[in-house]
């Protein structure tokens, strides 16, 4: 008789053990139905920014892809090409926008890393007034070949399968954090991640020096926190984008994303 509370006690807790686990197989069914991906941070990139040296690297990093992070469905309208603008430094790539056939990167060895020839020079003097400033700049990753960029998505499905047994499901997951070859801003040339791949490089004087002055030599911070709904690439302080001095002028001055800029622009040529 005088145990029965307890066993009242350890029913109900046993009950309420068994309610919780019940939920938690629900939950994980349906997250893993519905194409939930496991939200597993490239911790392995910031190896890119390990690199200690106020030079710039010499070296890609392998793992510092973080070009995409986003659901959109490659099928949507092809924005560049609907865009119909043709001019080099706007060129628009990205998950659902694949390099376009008549942009080809001129490549060129500066900084002890390939990137496209019209970024050097403005590069070259952005990272010296940084550095009369007392900033050290860095490239940690410019452009990346189709191979790399296969290398770099491979790696990041390998991650994905470990907790996914259907293939396909995995590579879904991997292209919301790596984006796949040909659909990669630095299949370009004209993307830079600066300074390793730190998600708080946003609270370095580096940061707050190039928000003052990269648009003066033609560079826009790509993705943008308050974009990243128009963009569909998670927030990355890192990545900056050559547009050229103008553009790069009233994308900052306007407070656009280049997704933005060039609907403005396409409106603006439509209407001549
Ligand atoms: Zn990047």
């Amino acid at each position: 008789m005088g145990n029965h509370p307890f066993r009242a006690f350890f029913s109900g807790f046993a009950a309420a053990v068994l309610t919780v686990a019940l939920i938690v197989l629900c939950t994980w069914i349906f997250l893993t139905a519905s194409g939930w991906c496991f939200p597993i941070r490239e911790t392995a990139g910031e190896a890119g920014a390990a690199n200690p040296s106020s030079e710039p690297s010499s070296s890609i990093s392998l793992l510092t892809s973080k070009t995409s992070n986003t659901n959109i469905n490659r099928e949507e309208t092809s924005v560049s090409s609907a865009f119909g603008i043709n001019e080099r430094n706007l060129v628009l790539v990205g998950p659902s926008n694949k390099l376009p056939d008549w942009y080809k990167p001129k490549l060129i060895s500066a900084f002890g890393i390939q990137m496209d020839s019209d970024v050097v020079e403005p590069y070259t003097k952005m990272h010296a007034a940084a550095a009369k400033d007392g900033i050290s700049l860095w490239i940690s990753s410019a452009y990346r070949s189709d191979e790399l960029q296969e290398k770099l998505f491979r790696q990041e499905v390998r991650q994905f399968s470990k907790s996914s047994a259907d293939s396909s499901a995995a590579e879904a997951c991997a292209e919301k954090a790596v984006a796949r070859p040909g659909y990669s801003e630095h299949a370009t040339g004209l993307a830079l991640d600066l300074n390793g791949v730190k998600s708080d490089f946003d609270q370095t004087a580096a940061f707050r020096w190039l928000d003052r002055h990269a648009a003066e030599y033609g560079f826009i911070l790509r993705y943008p926190k308050s974009k990243q709904a128009i963009t569909k690439i998670e927030y990355e302080p890192w990545h900056y984008r050559f547009v050229g001095q103008k553009n790069a002028a009233t994308i900052k001055k306007s407070d656009l994303c280049l997704e933005e800029y060039l609907t403005v622009r396409q409106k603006g040529s439509s209407s001549d």
